[in-house]
């Protein structure tokens, strides 16, 4: 089935950009089904690409094809799969093996709406689009074909549920939960972790090298980790320069409960506290409190074109109580997981703060997500991780 775009977005099809928002396109009167394959073409009968509809998300179609030759089958869908593992197998072959990686970064792998993380023997496969669950018996079967792991767990959260048209989903399609506990090792680090229960796939990957880096830049001083989740960043320091006093901050309990197992294993004594974070910094400053290294990991802000600003005054917020912690030559570690909340954006935000406190502010790492995290050059909000490590005079 062939759908058209509409003429006012019809100049905004070049790039590749694998989103089609309903704006962009003329609904006919006989829709597609949900989940099912369209052909996106210009008013005059110029071919665009092809994929997938569904009529209950903001992105309409998801592209996967601008090459008419090709067809959306599960050979297309396999040879992606290859290619996304080749990669990581590369990096792996060249550096070391890991027990935890991500297989597959949904856009950043060409494959809008799907995640795929391994930990240890077992697979976590997250569905971000319903375009990816009309594929999800064969990515399933080929996974089971290539890695044999002993699990593999679909996972669908609330949000996406929500904003696709699913069910919420945690289920076991192959095996079992891990019986007992569940450890990963990250840079030398022991974590334990829930991958069936926690956040997301279950821990964020994509730090993985930035919590290496940033605990590089550190001194003994106090730190301060907020949005801590499971202790990354704390236990990334802990086990580097051994902080005199490691302050960390998350809102959710069940995330804390389970950060203060890891910080047990690891015998380091961590100050754990639930607050929401904007409230928490500013009570510090109230009280004069400083720190020698702050480290800034709030969730995504900005979900819509429309939310940047009000994201990115939250982020000026977050990031001005921060920089008043700081004792001068203190490091800040200061994350966006925001797709739409460009990296030049990013740290324009800190150069209102030096201006308004009259500090510098250097950046020193300029960093984004690992390297099993790949960005689609055509999809700019691919790049939505940003992690700079700065030192603030
Ligand atoms: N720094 C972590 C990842 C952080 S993810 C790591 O290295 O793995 C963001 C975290 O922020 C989540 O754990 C979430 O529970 C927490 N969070 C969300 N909203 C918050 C708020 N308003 N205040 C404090 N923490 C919040």
């Amino acid at each position: 089935m062939q759908l058209f775009v509409n003429s006012k977005a019809a100049g905004h099809f070049s790039g590749h950009h694998p989103w089609i928002l309903d704006r962009s396109i003329i609904e006919p009167t006989h829709r597609p089904e949900p989940g099912q394959i369209v052909e996106l073409v210009t008013a005059k009968g110029g071919w665009i690409g092809r994929g997938v509809y569904n009529p209950h998300s903001r992105i309409r179609v998801r592209l996967y094809q601008w090459n008419q030759r090709q067809s959306l089958d599960a050979a297309w869908i396999e040879s992606q799969l290859q290619q996304a593992i080749d990669l990581r197998r590369h990096w792996m072959d060249r550096h070391h093996q890991l027990d935890a990686v991500r297989w597959v970064n949904s856009e950043g792998d060409g494959l809008s709406g799907l995640i795929v993380d391994q930990f240890g023997d077992h697979l976590v496969v997250q569905l971000t689009a319903r375009a990816m669950q009309v594929w999800e018996p064969v990515l399933v079967e080929w996974f089971q074909k290539q890695l044999s792991p002993e699990g593999i767990v679909v996972r669908i959260d609330a949000n996406t549920a929500k904003a696709e048209g699913l069910e919420a989903r945690d289920q076991w399609v192959i095996g079992a939960a891990p019986n007992g506990p569940f450890e990963i090792n990250e840079n030398g680090v022991q974590l334990r972790l829930d991958f069936a229960k926690g956040q997301k796939t279950g821990y964020y990957l994509d730090q993985r090298a930035n919590r290496r880096r940033a605990a590089a830049w550190m001194g003994s001083g106090p730190m301060l980790d907020v949005c801590c989740y499971l202790a990354g960043f704390s236990l990334a320091a802990h086990s580097v320069v051994h902080p005199e006093s490691i302050t960390a901050v998350d809102s959710s309990s069940k995330v804390l409960e389970q950060a203060q197992v890891n910080a047990q294993l690891k015998a380091a004594s961590i100050d754990f506290v639930q607050a929401d974070c904007f409230d928490y910094l500013t009570e510090l400053v109230d009280s004069s409190q400083t720190f020698e290294t702050v480290v800034l990991d709030p969730p995504r802000m900005a979900s819509s074109h429309g939310s940047v600003h009000a994201s990115l005054r939250s982020y000026h917020r977050l990031n001005l109580s921060a920089v008043r912690l700081l004792r001068p030559g203190g490091i800040l570690v200061t994350c966006s997981c925001s797709g739409r909340v460009s990296r030049s954006d990013f740290s324009g935000m800190l150069a209102a703060i030096a201006g308004r406190t009259g500090r510098n502010i250097q950046i020193i790492e300029n960093l984004g997500a690992d390297f099993d995290h790949p960005i689609m050059a055509q999809c700019p909000e691919s790049e939505y991780l940003k992690c700079l490590i700065c030192r603030v005079s």
